[in-house]
């Protein structure tokens, strides 16, 4: 077997040790005599899994009482539906701040049931910064202020939050969920799709205010509406069981083995910085983001020649480096580093960089 260092910006590496109690346990988990893949969702053998990893999500992230943690489908995107629905029924009106595609498809979903107004954006230049915000231009009375947290696409990252005062702060955390410690007392919402950073595809973890709950849109579908999913256990229909056994083994993986958040973020940052300290001193490759919005879990860089991109990850897919390849929409090359990836495979890639940058001399 040989496994290969994956850059993809999801889904992603998961750590190996999780593959490997995920292999021990396929066939039979604990002494139930099945697999998880098996068992019912309404057991009570799964019931304990599903609670574990929602206690150890509290645990790790510091989840106050006060907050509701949903385990949900469809990904980040029904979320840019779900929100407008279930939140934009006071007065109507949400803010957004445009700082890529995910950011631009939250505010265009939600333009389509109230005023969704748009504070800032950074689309003039490809979206490489994170915009500087004018409170005065915020919506005083928006039912939310939505934000996308680390910018996936582009590697951007929110490093200081906007202060909306009572407006609830909304943030798409999908590529940077559980990389690093979140006040979640500063937001109202929380959401992403665990597949960039947390589990296999399949899973939509969503962080919510209890008194945000209840105040859905008449024309909400019953599984569009928080509160099917809250007064459910997030068990109102068949959750996406086995992603959610991962889920909370990757969240063990976290407290256990990498020392709770804390620690998480001092690897983050010990990794991401090898690499942008590689670009900033490269005479071929350098990266595309001002360096003080930069994010830790996604790294886009170039070498300003189209060809030369297309070789580049052409051989380091030959050598054992892959999804390098830069998103469709802007070419290039992105080095998604999310927790799993060990330091190793940062160093590494580094040193394949500086050997195709000497004979490219
Ligand atoms: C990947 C991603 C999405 C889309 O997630 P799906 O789960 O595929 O719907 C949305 N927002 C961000 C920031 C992402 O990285």
């Amino acid at each position: 077997m040989s496994r290969v260092y994956n850059f993809s910006a999801g889904p992603s590496m998961l750590p190996e040790e999780v593959l490997k109690t995920c292999a021990a346990e396929m066939l039979e988990f604990g002494t139930t005599g099945q697999s998880v893949m098996e068992m019912s969702h309404r057991s009570k053998e799964y019931q304990a899994i599903f609670d574990e990893t929602e206690a150890t999500l509290r645990q790790l992230m510091n989840i106050p009482d006060e907050y509701a943690v949903l385990f949900l489908q469809g990904g980040a995107s029904s979320q840019f539906a779900m929100l407008p629905l279930n939140l934009m029924n006071k007065n109507k009106k949400a803010d957004f701040v445009v700082t890529g595609q995910w950011a631009k498809k939250a505010y265009q979903e939600a333009a389509r049931y109230g005023e969704a107004k748009v504070i800032a954006s950074s689309a003039d230049k490809t979206f490489s910064y994170i915009p500087k915000l004018d409170k005065s231009t915020f919506t005083p009375d928006a039912d939310y202020f939505h934000i996308c947290m680390n910018n996936t696409i582009y590697g951007t990252k929110w490093h200081t939050l906007p202060e909306t005062g009572n407006v609830p702060l909304v943030a798409d955390i999908s590529s940077c969920m559980l990389s690093e410690p979140i006040d979640v007392k500063k937001f109202g919402v929380l959401y992403g799709g665990a597949q960039k950073n947390v589990a296999p595809a399949g899973l939509t973890i969503v962080i919510i205010r209890k008194d945000l709950l209840g105040n859905a849109m008449d024309i909400t579908p019953t599984m569009f509406n928080y509160v099917t999913h809250s007064e459910n256990g997030s068990m109102f229909n068949t959750p996406p069981c086995y992603t959610i056994y991962v889920a909370g083994l990757v969240m063990k993986w976290i407290r256990d083995t990498m020392g709770g958040l804390e620690n998480m973020k001092k690897y983050n940052e010990e990794k991401a910085k090898i690499l942008y300290d590689f670009l900033d001193n490269s005479k071929l490759f350098k990266g595309t983001v001002v360096p003080e919005d930069r994010s830790l879990m996604n790294v886009p860089f170039i070498t300003g020649s189209d060809e030369l991109d297309a070789e580049f990850v052409a051989a380091s897919k030959k050598a054992g480096f892959v999804n390098l390849k830069g998103h469709r929409s802007v070419g290039g090359m992105r080095a998604s580093i999310y927790n799993a990836m060990p330091i190793e495979g940062v160093r590494k890639l580094v040193d394949f960089m500086n050997e195709f940058e000497k004979e490219k001399k």
